[in-house]
């Protein structure tokens, strides 16, 4: 199993925990030993159910009980976890959401289902490269997000899942076509400054959409009367489609432009962060949206936001109508055999997850 270092130092490497382990002995025999729990590795068992899916058992769960009951064992799994003691965390809804957290984990007793997952494919046009990072998620502490690219579209999918959003679900997506210009470095902490900037993009987006829209309807109004032999109609969806051309091309000029020269960065007043050591300088920034949503994935609405990159392995998020930014970096873990077989059997695989959620 891999954890995310302690909150909120996003830039610590992964902690690598095993989980169970295999004996292989002759004649094709092999023993499974379960290594949850703090007495040691004991009898355990491994199933596979079927491709690209195996299930993991104890047959000693009494292995993984404290003498100090269930109050040792959070205490432990907290210290070991957050790094914390109940104590240092004074914030009544953050011991909240942590218990939760510690409900929900410890009550498989390491009796889980695994599924494969594969990491992104990339190509060369990409603005960074893809793959996982560790991000800071408010009270929720430290949460893996896989970061992948899909034409002018760049997602973070959720790899950890909270109370609030589970796994599998896009928690983040960027507008590539639609690169924001940051206020100059005097005005960058005027929270309602960049709040006008954003929600003017917003308006665009949409704007662009019900163009798009109306422009496929004057296309299938065409094509209808194009397969009806002699009908004269089409020249109103013609100068549509000339329009939309026009928006599509001033789209894509903005995004060739390759990443200028560093600029000064600084989050607005109001905007909280967990850790204030987040870099002070960005690349480039674009539109976004972010998911959120109350406890138990309750009316989950997508919000605008900005997504600012740092460098090769940092990028940010401004939640605006949260007012809260989230830092991402990079995991650099070499996993073998991970990359996906074909981009279409990844967007299979994220299909796939996000519906596992729901
Ligand atoms: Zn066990």
């Amino acid at each position: 199993m891999y954890l995310p270092p302690h909150d909120p130092h996003v830039d610590d490497p992964m902690r690598f925990k095993p989980l169970f382990r295999i004996h292989l002995m002759e004649r094709k025999c092999a023993t499974v030993e379960c290594m949850y729990g703090h007495k040691g590795p004991h009898n355990g068992h491994i199933q596979i159910v079927k491709k690209d899916e195996f299930s993991t058992k104890c047959n000693q769960t009494d292995h993984h009980r404290m003498s100090g009951g269930r109050q040792e064992e959070f205490r432990t799994w907290l210290r070991e976890e957050w790094g914390r003691t109940l104590e240092d965390i004074f914030h009544e809804h953050m011991q909240e959401l942590i218990l939760m957290k510690f409900i929900y984990t410890s009550q498989y007793d390491n009796c889980l289902t695994y599924r494969r997952i594969y990491l992104p494919p990339s190509s060369p046009d990409d603005l960074i490269q893809p793959g996982l990072f560790k991000g800071t998620y408010g009270s929720h502490g430290l949460e893996i997000v896989m970061l992948s690219f899909h034409g002018k579209k760049a997602k973070g999918t959720k790899i950890t899942g909270d109370p609030n959003i589970p796994a599998g679900q896009q928690t983040v997506e960027i507008d590539l076509a639609h690169p924001l210009q940051l206020p100059d470095i005097e005005n960058l902490r005027d929270f309602s400054e960049l709040s006008r900037i954003v929600l003017e993009v917003q308006e665009q987006v949409r704007r662009e959409e019900q163009e798009r829209e109306q422009r496929q309807e004057g296309e299938e109004h065409s094509q209808q009367a194009a397969s009806q032999p002699a009908s004269p109609l089409g020249g109103g969806g013609g100068g549509e489609g000339a329009e939309g051309e026009e928006t599509a091309a001033g789209a894509e000029g903005t995004t060739q432009d390759k990443a200028p020269a560093s600029q000064p960065f600084v989050l607005p007043m109001g905007v909280i962060s967990r850790n204030e050591d987040y870099p002070r300088t960005c690349r480039i920034c674009f539109y976004g949206t972010g998911l959120i949503a109350g406890h138990g994935f309750t009316s989950p609405e997508r919000t605008p936001g900005v997504f600012v990159l740092f460098d090769d392995d940092r990028f940010g998020f401004i939640w605006l109508e949260l007012k809260s930014f989230s830092l991402y970096s990079r995991i650099k873990v070499s996993f073998q055999n991970a990359q996906a077989p074909s981009r279409e059997a990844f967007d299979e695989m994220l299909k796939n997850i996000q519906s596992l959620a729901t």
